[in-house]
């Protein structure tokens, strides 16, 4: 696998892989880091995008050209062991023919729909 980021400890490494298999997130996305913040009771999880990976319009789901990176930051949907999951995220948008420019949706976000997407 080629890395261009200095890879973290072995221990953050697994803390990543955790979170990435809690909140379903799967290839093309990864995790990038997961820092956990104990006194503040929240985990912040920074999650990346394949720049290789396609884009696909999130009306049509067909793949098109990738228009730009929207910066996202949110509370995750999902509230991990009474820790607030902050996910931030560089979202792709498509650049769709018939639909225009849209922000992909982000599994975390709405599972069933990227499911769905998926099929
Ligand atoms: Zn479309």
């Amino acid at each position: 696998m080629l890395e261009k980021r200095t890879q973290g400890t072995a221990e953050e490494e697994t803390v990543s892989a955790h979170y990435a298999l809690l909140l379903g997130i799967k290839a093309p996305w990864r995790v990038q880091s997961a820092r956990l913040d104990l006194l503040a009771s929240k985990v912040e999880i920074a999650v990346e995008w394949d720049e290789t990976a396609q884009v696909c319009c999130p009306e049509c789901a067909l793949e098109c050209p990738r228009h730009d990176r929207a910066r996202r930051s949110g509370r995750g949907g999902t509230d991990v062991m009474q820790f607030q999951t902050i996910i931030r995220a560089r979202v792709p948008r498509s650049r769709c023919a018939e639909h225009g420019v849209l922000t992909v949706r982000a599994p975390w976000a709405e599972p069933a729909l990227a499911l769905h997407l998926a099929l």
